[in-house]
């Protein structure tokens, strides 16, 4: 039997929709000069905290963008302990696969999927966000093959837990000339994040959107602890000082990887998603890392899920900025937050 997939109708291809969305020259020096400024967050040589930080899933532009402008007035306020760059998470990863799959298949949520109308969603979202707040952002490199939607958009991607071992990301991430932080698996095995921090940081020759392509390896290529979950479905944390150190261990003995580094997930397993207890992790990473130069060294940030309104909704109930996937840390608690670390910031 042939594929059972219906061929429903040809997208534009990323050059398309660059040409029809444009940039202006200020985003894309913005974005370049905004690059520069995180390549030397993670070679050490500027050491301020940083903070990938925002909600679960970008859901809704509105509420999107006023988070987006609080974000703004607070890191304008602690620039010099504390670089953000928010989490606008376009794409998302389910744990059955069944679900909410993020704005870029459904940019209305109580609707069906619209992939054109996804693709713009995405674009007109990123743009907003650097032309209003000037901040470049994160997202999830869920598909390798559409990051080049947003190539000239993003400074920071994460390759996810569920998707970290797969080939196609690895060597895409090689190529993206971006930090990419590699999260640790679901399972929890600390040397297959690294196997794809090594592939990252190395060049590969393979086909990527019809070509035969080349990278450069990149070595800006990470490491990001999210917790894990054992064989019975139990949640562990691998923030704590002990998880750290293992982690510097584990580069120590792979003397050929550069910028040696480790953004904590504050949230999903190292939280048991109890999102308030993202205060306490982050507080007691900051500690482990004034107890130990090694570890102080290797923690470069922290990912924080955080939104308008505390906790998480079902899809209808229609509480402007409360999330729909995993439960976030709501504005005020999050505002306290920021300055709080920026005091336990060493520099
Ligand atoms: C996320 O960052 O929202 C996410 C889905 O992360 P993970 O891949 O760690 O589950
Ligand atoms: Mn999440």
């Amino acid at each position: 039997m042939e594929m059972q997939m219906e061929f429903k109708r040809k997208l534009p291809i990323p050059k398309e929709i660059k040409e029809q969305f444009p940039l202006s020259k200020e985003v894309m020096e913005l974005k370049e000069r905004r690059d520069r400024e995180i390549q030397k967050l993670f070679t050490g040589e500027d050491n301020r905290l940083i903070l990938i930080i925002g909600p679960c899933s970008a859901d809704n532009e509105a509420a999107v963008l006023d988070y987006m402008h609080r974000l703004k007035a607070v890191q304008d306020k602690v620039s010099d302990r504390i670089y953000v760059i928010p989490r606008v998470y376009t794409n998302k990863p389910r744990t059955t696969g069944i679900g909410y799959k993020g704005i870029a298949s459904q940019p209305d949520p109580t609707k069906g999927e619209d992939m054109l109308a996804g693709l713009i969603a995405i674009r007109s979202l990123h743009t907003k966000v650097v032309e209003e707040t000037g901040f470049t952002c994160a997202d999830e490199m869920l598909y390798p093959v559409n990051h080049r939607y947003l190539s000239d958009l993003l400074s920071y991607v994460a390759i996810g837990a569920r998707s970290v071992e797969n080939q196609e990301h690895r060597l895409t991430a090689s190529g993206v000339g971006i930090p990419a932080g590699m999260k640790n698996p679901t399972g929890g095995d600390i040397s297959v994040m690294m196997n794809s921090v090594i592939a990252a940081q190395n060049p590969h020759t393979f086909i990527y959107r019809g070509w035969e392509v080349q990278t450069t390896g990149n070595p800006y290529a990470h490491c990001i602890l999210r917790g894990y979950v054992d064989k019975f479905g139990r949640s562990h944390a691998n923030y704590h000082y002990e998880d750290l150190h293992n982690v510097w261990d584990s580069y120590q003995a792979h003397p050929e990887l550069v910028n040696p580094a480790v953004i904590v997930d504050c949230n999903h397993n190292n939280s048991g998603k109890q999102y308030l207890e993202q205060v306490r992790i982050a507080k007691d990473v900051m500690h482990s890392c004034h107890i130990s130069k090694d570890v102080n060294r290797l923690v470069r940030g922290l990912m924080i899920e955080s939104y308008i309104e505390d906790g998480a909704q079902k899809i209808g109930e229609g509480i402007y900025g409360k999330s729909i996937t995993d439960p976030c840390l709501g504005w005020e608690k999050t505002e306290k937050l920021i300055y709080e670390l920026a005091d336990l910031v060493e520099l």
